[in-house]
């Protein structure tokens, strides 16, 4: 692609030298011939009136002819051809202004030579075009996913809150529906807080401080700090820790872990095991997290990382996640030039790898 684009460029710049050299021999050719015409006409005039002026008043009167006479044929020839270089750029224009109303379908038919500048700029604005098309697709799909995020929780409160305005209900169920309206409205909470965190995390205006320290201490401390959720379900946790530094912004790295937490937390049944290791390979520290839950399919693998992806959604219903958990977790990584890779195996369980740059 790359050794073609050259190629353009090499054949557009011979295109443009011909054409400049073609330009010089025409303007001297128009010189001559207008100094010519305009040399004879001087003279003839001259003898036609009986005039016999001396070498320097013909001189000067048939520079000046020749001037005027060039001058006039240039000044037409360019009006001609103004026109003609405007035309050119009509669909240019119409396309743009297209752009500008928010169509992105339009496509400047490429009848121009590419190796010509303006075929280029044809390229670019149908490129543009694909682009701002592509674009605009990903954000009504966004907005799609954030609407239908935010609407079941809400319509679910809607109906709970309906059904507490009986007065026939027992404490049991009125404390039975207040618990389900709180943890749906904990779940929109958490929806937006992710939904700002992605968007700046994106935006490359976050914050992103980083500063040495030891990744198997920070490891540890958010295991113990999960425990209550891992010893509610009785889950094992198999941890084994080498010491390594690691140079990064210890807030962002610690949602990682959280959100991998979590997760192997919130899908392995109880009494399962959760591992948790930390190994220095090279100049890379390796973090494996994994438990011995459902599993991911195979087709699911592949979309977890997208925002939104819940694999198997009936199931995730009652888990309560809105799908940006993992999403967030890639970019962090991928701030700090590292990289996540996930293996599962349905009913047995997933693991989950993140490498990232280690201090010697
Ligand atoms: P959510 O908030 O729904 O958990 P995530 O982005 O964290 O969103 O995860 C996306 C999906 O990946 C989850 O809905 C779940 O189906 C799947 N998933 C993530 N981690 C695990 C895991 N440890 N075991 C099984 N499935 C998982």
């Amino acid at each position: 692609m790359e050794v073609q684009h050259r190629g353009k460029r090499v054949l557009g710049r011979g295109w443009r030298f011909l054409k400049s050299l073609f330009g010089i021999c025409l303007l001297l050719l128009f010189s001559t011939a207008s100094w010519s015409a305009a040399y004879f006409f001087i003279h003839y005039l001259l003898e036609a009136v009986g005039r016999q002026p001396s070498d320097y008043v013909g001189q000067l009167f048939t520079q000046l002819v020749a001037f005027v006479t060039s001058m006039g044929i240039m000044g037409t020839i360019g009006v001609i051809f103004r026109d003609k270089h405007m035309e050119r750029f009509r669909p240019v224009i119409d396309a743009m202004q297209r752009i500008a109303k928010g169509d992105f379908t339009v496509k400047i038919p490429p009848n121009e030579r590419v190796t010509d500048q303006f075929g280029e700029l044809v390229e670019s604005i149908n490129h543009m075009a694909v682009e701002l098309n592509q674009m605009e697709k990903m954000r009504q799909e966004f907005i799609s996913n954030v609407s239908h995020e935010i609407q079941s929780p809400l319509t679910s409160i809607g109906g709970f809150a309906r059904i507490l305005q009986s007065d026939e209900l027992s404490r049991e169920e009125r404390m039975h529906y207040l618990g389900i309206i709180e943890k749906e409205s904990a779940r929109l909470s958490k929806l937006s807080e992710n939904l700002l965190k992605l968007t700046s995390l994106e935006s490359d205006h976050h914050p992103f401080e980083r500063r040495r320290y030891r990744l198997d201490k920070q490891l540890r401390s958010l295991i113990l700090a999960s425990e209550p959720q891992w010893q509610d379900k009785g889950i094992d946790m198999d941890v084994s820790l080498e010491d390594v530094n690691i140079e990064a912004d210890e807030d962002l790295l610690s949602q990682v872990w959280v959100n991998l937490l979590h997760n192997s937390i919130k899908f392995t049944p109880a009494g399962g095991t959760i591992g948790v290791q930390l190994k220095r390979n090279g100049q890379q520290a390796v973090i494996f997290i994994s438990d011995t839950g459902i599993g991911i399919s195979e087709d699911e693998v592949a979309h977890i990382f997208e925002r939104f992806y819940k694999a198997d959604k009936s199931r995730n219903r009652s888990t309560g996640g809105s799908g940006l958990g993992l999403a967030i977790v890639k970019r962090i990584v991928e701030m700090h030039t590292g990289s996540v890779a996930v293996q599962s195996v349905p009913g047995q369980g997933t693991t989950f790898t993140v490498r990232l740059p280690a201090l010697p």
